[in-house]
């Protein structure tokens, strides 16, 4: 029997020309995103101060099933995509596992994950509208970088907020997004009200991505000429991502293979909303009827440990309310968490349907991640992200099932990116000082507290 190849790439003319917007086909929506003042649903009007305008239609339309992705953002794809499908054999023989193992690999650019799919979008939509500058926040620093790349491709201003403990712990992150040309502020800073605020009330904090998103914000507001860009969680950014899954749809059949378990690392819920989205249209469409499972840090566990409930995106409180799951907007996961993935809350789209029962979710401990992660980079040649690691992981763990049950199921992953920046945390646990904290109900219920009471 033929062998599956190691690579499955597609042509570049076989790069998506639409992307895939999952709403157009979930039997229910989510409940809708509320001004935090009157409590009512906000208009795609309500959010122009904050988008772009065309990228504010998109994260309100629930309609349209296939939106035309521009050139001007396909030519910028081609110079990183069509990413390769990657059969991991070596993976599969150490596990000694009749499953099949396939993971997509979006780490082949300088951002080193799949946020450039996004961040060329809304870098093209805001330079089309004639905008000059975009603000941001970023955690790891992916998002930043890959913003970074994308502004500076299209010719617009950048200035990124980096959680503070990040800036101080991947000092190149800041440089590889200086040479694109962007300002890096450390956040909290002392540049915006909300930053003060949040320093005036505890000035050693190490920051959170929600503080950093409203400085990024605030910034933005007060230029006519700046809007804001966010590098996951939103609609929008799903829609963007939903290139990994088409790619991977296309790919997987020009091999004769269908996954029966997808698997994603989840922070905001960007990568796995992208990758699952054209199958979880198989599943809700009634033609497949895979698994996906999401796989998030135990530090931060907003599906598995969450509330499904209105809050605000951001510590600061100055967005609209998403109904989601949430650890609540001043949940901070503690700082010997070294993994990405911290964001308190997730997708609307994820969150509804994860509440609905189309998906799973399970947690895991940092020093399980990175056994998995030091794994993966002995036996497949790439060393992960620790992000990526959570999905290597849940794979892992889907194929010790099938060589229990003795199944020969079909599993995809998302390899996000590398982890060339993530050296600090590699060597904690390297030298055995990496631990794991979980947080106990009473730290989860401080976050709970801060839940705005709507209803
Ligand atoms: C940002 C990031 C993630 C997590 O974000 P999602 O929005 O949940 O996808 C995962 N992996 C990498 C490499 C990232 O940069």
């Amino acid at each position: 029997m033929a062998k599956v190849p190691y690579k499955t790439y597609l042509t570049e003319e076989e790069i998506p020309k639409q992307w895939y917007n999952i709403r157009a086909d979930m039997k229910e929506q989510h409940d809708p995103f509320l001004n935090p003042g009157t409590l009512q649903p906000i208009t795609t009007e309500d959010l122009y101060p904050i988008f772009a305008r065309e990228l504010c239609k998109q994260e309100m339309d629930a309609e349209t099933r296939y939106v035309d992705i521009p050139d001007g953002v396909l030519e910028f794809y081609r110079m990183f995509r069509p990413s390769p499908l990657i059969r991991a054999y070596n993976l599969e023989k150490a596990l000694d596992t009749p499953a099949k193992i396939y993971y997509k690999f979006e780490g082949n650019n300088t951002s080193g994950s799949h946020k450039l799919n996004a961040a060329a979008a809304m870098a093209y939509y805001a330079k089309e509208e004639g905008l000059t500058s975009l603000t941001t926040e970023t955690g790891a620093g992916q998002w930043g970088t890959a913003l970074s790349q994308a502004c500076a491709f299209y010719g617009l201003d950048l200035t990124v907020f980096m959680v503070k403990v990040s800036f101080e712990q991947k000092p190149f992150r800041k440089s590889v997004m200086e040479t694109y040309g962007a300002k890096i502020i450390p956040s909290p800073s002392d540049t915006t009200e909300v930053g003060r605020a949040i320093l005036a009330k505890d000035p050693t904090t190490g920051g959170s991505l929600g503080c950093a998103i409203s400085e990024a914000i605030e910034k933005s507001l007060g230029d006519e000429s700046c809007r804001y860009a966010l590098g996951s969680v939103l609609n929008q950014v799903l829609l963007h991502q939903s290139v990994i899954g088409l790619e991977s749809k296309i790919a997987m059949e020009k091999i004769g293979e269908y996954p029966d378990i997808v698997v994603g690392c989840a922070g905001g819920g960007s990568n796995l909303g992208g990758l699952m989205a054209a199958f979880m249209q198989d599943k809700l469409t009634g033609r497949h009827n895979s698994r996906f499972v999401a796989v998030e840090p135990a530090s931060c566990p907003s599906m598995t440990r969450g509330r499904y409930a209105y809050d605000f995106c951001d510590t600061g409180k100055i967005t609209p309310l998403a109904k989601m799951y949430t650890l609540g907007s001043q949940f901070i996961p503690s700082p010997n968490h070294a993994g990405g993935l911290r964001y308190h809350g997730m997708s609307p789209i994820l969150s509804k349907l994860y509440h609905d029962g189309y998906m799973e979710a399970i947690s895991a401990e940092q020093t399980r991640v990175f056994d998995a992660a030091t794994l993966f980079c002995k036996r497949e040649q790439i060393l992960p992200a620790p992000e990526s690691a959570h999905a290597i992981y849940g794979a892992v763990q889907e194929a010790l099932k099938c060589r229990e049950a003795g199944e020969a199921k079909t599993i995809l992953f998302g390899l996000t990116g590398t982890g060339y920046f993530d050296m600090h945390a590699y060597a904690q646990y390297n030298d055995g000082t990496m631990s794991d904290y979980i947080p106990t109900d009473e730290d989860l219920q401080r976050g709970f507290d801060s839940l705005p009471k709507v209803e």
